[in-house]
């Protein structure tokens, strides 16, 4: 059973290991890579993904979900990162597809619907997943699980739930939210608000109509929960 994270969450990105060798068709093997020291691994403090599915559909746990994932560079503020295990397109299962299907219908219910699904080839030149997630997923045009065309329009104009619980942020704050608001603002999500977020942030208060004080209030998060919508349902 998916339990939510105490952490902001709203995507979901899904990767594939790029390996079908057998004896890598586990966890272990990941974490290895992600955390032996450079050269021979990435040198993290642990394994980058949150989830791993093997090819018989197995399930198993990575990083803990309460911590931010190391999985879509520049992309992990907000995000949960699931890797079934395979490199050749033919070669990955049902049973995977079976098991990250339920998987992401867990996630997406605990959440409302309010967050949207992502293959990692989204945010970086890479052609990670290589099997068609979209159609796995059954993803609607706004990255949406398992909605009607007039449900997926009705969480569209949704005012977004979150924007009364955020903090509110300015120049000088520091942390998760702030790196949220970055990623919102299509800046690098390093979590300093520093004189670049600032200038974004205004610039955004005044191309919405509201008060270019640079401070992320209640009123801002709603423009830049909503403007992110607008960006969703302008994808095909
Ligand atoms: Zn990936």
């Amino acid at each position: 059973m998916f339990t939510k994270p105490n952490r902001f969450v709203d995507r979901v990105f899904l990767h594939c290991s790029a390996s079908d060798h057998a004896s890598h068709d586990n966890i272990a093997t990941i974490h290895r890579w992600h955390t032996d020291p450079k050269p021979r691994g990435n040198g993290w403090s642990d394994t980058g993904y949150h989830y791993f599915i093997r090819k018989d559909g197995t399930l198993e746990n990575g990083r803990p979900l309460e911590r931010t994932p190391s999985a879509q560079g520049g992309h992990n503020t907000g995000t949960i990162a699931i890797c079934l295990h395979g490199l050749d397109k033919p070669k990955f299962t049902t049973a995977q597809f079976d098991q990250v299907r339920g998987l992401c219908l867990e996630i997406n219910n605990a959440y409302h619907g309010t967050v949207t699904f992502h293959g990692h080839k989204e945010v970086a030149a890479k052609a990670c997943p290589v099997f068609d997630y979209r159609d796995v997923l059954k993803l609607d045009r706004f990255g949406r699980l398992g909605l009607s065309g007039a449900e997926a329009q009705g969480l569209a104009n949704e005012t977004h739930r979150d924007a009364d619980t955020m903090p509110q942020l300015r120049r000088g704050d520091r942390g998760e939210a702030v790196a949220l608001a970055q990623s919102l603002l299509m800046l690098k999500d390093d979590g300093i608000f520093g004189p670049k977020t600032d200038g974004v942030v205004r610039d955004f208060q005044t191309a919405h109509g509201l008060e270019r004080d640079g401070v992320i209030g209640k009123d801002t998060w709603k423009a830049l929960f909503a403007n992110e919508r607008i960006e969703h349902s302008g994808a095909s």
